[in-house]
């Protein structure tokens, strides 16, 4: 996902217009349209299908780094790994009083306000909340295993750069996730009002962290992205899970090589 604020509107722009073409395509006339559409104007449409992972650096010079990139994202965590417990981040959340959810074709995503209040800090850096989205399956993996669902909480710092705090979610019961996985927003462009949401009752109470330099991990896939895996899952209902599915089949990028990158564990 969208790991950035990025596009819904291009998103959808680009939706219609390809909607547009097939439909004319269809009926046997203007395949040229095709070719004359100014390809440059917005960013390309990716999906997880046939305009999956494997294809997404051909679709738009700007997807290059997802096919070039050394430090991608997501990965495979090893859990015996060398524990840093002075390098683990703290996380203040409080509750969102209010919040839209949006279906932006590739995943069900809130985005928030500047000013909300809610932060992570990285070596007493402060990175605040911009937006919170799932994936099902899961994407980081850990000892090669990967858990049904994964929630990511995105963060930007002063200087705009991402700090991404992602949850790994395993079906049971005791989901705190009913207030943003009861009722999805199930067309494209779509918006479902949510909150107020207790954010803090969205992350386990268990901190033992996995981090790591990585990227994006959806189209553009940007590199610099400051990850941070909780190492304890939380649970989602299955019902939740199926709500979500039903809409995204499957929205997870394949785990991407480590490439000699250090993945540290701080256990606190
Ligand atoms: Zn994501």
């Amino acid at each position: 996902m969208p790991e950035t604020d990025s596009s819904t509107r291009p998103a959808l722009t680009r939706r219609r217009a390809f909607a547009a073409v097939a439909a004319l395509a269809a009926g046997g006339a203007a395949v040229t349209l095709v070719a004359s559409r100014d390809r440059t104007d917005t960013p390309a449409h990716w999906d997880y299908e046939a305009e999956g992972p494997g294809h997404w650096a051909e679709l738009d010079r700007t997807y290059r780094t997802c096919a070039t990139g050394h430090a991608q994202s997501p990965i495979d965590l090893p859990s015996h790994t060398q524990s840093h417990p002075d390098e683990h981040i703290d996380i203040e959340y409080n509750v969102l009083p209010m919040a839209e959810s949006v279906n932006n074709g590739h995943t069900v995503q809130t985005n928030l306000s500047t000013g909300n209040g809610n932060r992570i800090l990285i070596a007493g850096r402060p990175y605040e909340l911009s937006q919170f989205h799932f994936h099902a399956p899961g994407e980081h993996t850990v000892d090669g295993r990967g858990v049904e669902m994964e929630f990511h909480l995105v963060h930007k710092d002063a200087a705009g750069a991402l700090a991404v705090l992602a949850i790994l979610l395993e079906p049971g019961s005791g989901s705190p996730f009913a207030p943003l996985l009861t009722a999805l927003p199930a067309t494209l462009g779509s918006t479902t009002r949510i909150g107020p949401v207790d954010l803090r009752t969205l992350v386990p109470a268990h901190r033992a962290q996995f981090r790591y330099a990585g990227s994006l991990t959806t189209p553009p896939c940007t590199e610099g992205v400051s990850w941070t895996v909780l190492r304890t899952p939380l649970p989602v209902s299955h019902s939740e899970l199926d709500r979500y599915r039903s809409l995204f089949h499957h929205t997870n990028r394949p785990v991407q090589p480590l490439n000699g990158r250090q993945v540290t564990l701080a256990d606190n």
